[in-house]
């Protein structure tokens, strides 16, 4: 990801400055994904029996404050989902919440990266995986080069069957048919008759929650994220 999230980004966009009118709407969707506010994007979340997370999250949910926020917005929902100690908002004083401006308030998560250079450049899974331990959470980082499809399947769906943990990925867009660089977002269910993730996508301007197939996931955490000279990944985060 990193600058490769932005340029993309920035492509998208003048695309759509290009041609013709301004659009309000997100992206069209490849048929390789199911939308999840789809009669059938709804059904699968129905079906789901490793759904756990989905309701956490979902009371969390936020779209990124800049187009390269896409691992603190995922941060940000997955800190308040497991209720760990928040920093006082200064929007929301006195109360206490994790948000996208206070996530690097602190001196131990300034350390790992400046707010400054992920908005320009958004962040490693490495990077992601110490932010979030720099709050204080328990993390375990997986690179797409270690995980076999099996393993990969099994870590998450062990994860999204139990409230107290979550799994956010970090993936090549373009692998699962989205436009088109390096992204992170939360993954909140599993449906098992169709081997589908869903992945609440923190983009919210640009794409809708989506069901992706497990396979085509898996090779989108596998790419190389050439800013880490590693693959991408996920992290499995709990307190
Ligand atoms: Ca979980």
């Amino acid at each position: 990801m990193k600058s490769k999230i932005f340029w993309s980004c920035l492509l998208s966009t003048l695309t759509l400055f290009n041609t013709s009118k301004i659009l309000a709407q997100t992206l069209p969707l490849s048929p390789q994904l199911i939308p999840f506010s789809s009669n059938e994007g709804e059904q699968l979340l129905v079906e789901s029996n490793a759904k756990q997370d989905y309701f956490l999250l979902s009371n969390q949910f936020v779209t990124q404050i800049n187009q390269a926020y896409c691992g603190v917005a995922s941060s940000v929902m997955v800190l308040n989902a497991l209720g760990l100690p928040a920093p006082e908002s200064t929007q929301y004083k006195p109360f206490r919440v994790f948000t996208q401006e206070n996530f690097f308030e602190r001196a131990e998560t300034k350390k790992v990266i400046s707010p400054e250079l992920v908005s320009r450049r958004g962040m490693t899974l490495a990077q992601l995986g110490d932010l979030l331990s720099s709050h204080g959470a328990k993390v375990e980082v997986y690179y797409g080069s270690d995980v076999n499809l099996e393993r990969f399947r099994s870590l998450l769906v062990q994860n999204l069957s139990k409230r107290d943990n979550f799994a956010i990925v970090n993936y090549l867009r373009k692998t699962i048919g989205q436009e088109r660089g390096g992204h992170i977002s939360p993954i909140a269910a599993y449906n098992q008759r169709t081997d589908r993730f869903l992945i609440l996508d923190v983009s919210r301007y640009k794409y809708p929650p989506v069901w992706v197939k497990t396979v085509d996931l898996w090779q989108a955490i596998a790419t190389v994220d050439t800013d880490a000279g590693k693959t991408r990944g996920f992290v499995l985060v709990t307190n």
